[in-house]
């Protein structure tokens, strides 16, 4: 009977961890990580901007942050590169079930994206008043014309989104 108890613990030990890590890995930790993201592209003069994205297991795909300047082209953003390296990754452009974290409400291009990998869910940080598609100007996640909808949390964890932004752009005008 043995190897059943040290089964059954064995399993109690793998719920309990799997417990563990879904209280631990919610929505404040995954948008931590993007915001260390951000705080990464700052320290490289870059435009603060971080995203992560998870699949539905609660497993970290992949990441990036802001490197337009490093880069030189217009499509280098977070959410771009993020889901370029995950369908890299998956070996497929459909991003499934998938949930993106990001500092930033994303521009058009990056909901464009988003809309095109079939994204399940995007939770940003800042609102973004002069280029927001996500809620600010426009509202494409939502747009039931298109053949996809994307559900969105906006404003999470927005005051230290955005004063990471803010920091940034006083830094540059002095
Ligand atoms: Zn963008």
């Amino acid at each position: 009977m043995t190897w059943i108890t040290n089964y059954v613990d064995t399993l109690q030990h793998k719920v309990g961890l799997r417990i563990m890590n879904a209280l631990r890995q919610d929505d404040e930790f995954w948008m931590k990580m993007a915001l260390k993201l951000a705080e990464k592209a700052a320290r490289a003069d870059e435009v603060p901007v971080g995203a992560v994205l998870i699949d539905s297991q609660g497993q970290k795909v992949s990441e990036g942050h802001n490197l337009r300047e490093q880069l030189q082209t217009s499509i280098g953003h977070a959410e771009i590169l993020t889901l370029h390296r995950a369908s890299k990754l998956k070996k497929s452009w459909r991003l499934l079930d998938m949930t993106l974290y990001v500092t930033l409400e994303p521009c058009l291009m990056c909901a464009g994206a988003l809309l095109q990998s079939r994204i399940k869910k995007v939770v940003f940080g800042a609102y973004d008043p002069k280029g927001g598609a996500l809620g600010s100007l426009y509202n494409v996640a939502q747009d039931k014309r298109l053949n996809h909808q994307i559900e969105v949390i906006g404003g999470f964890m927005e005051k230290e989104c955005s004063q990471l932004l803010k920091n940034f752009f006083k830094s540059k005008r002095i």
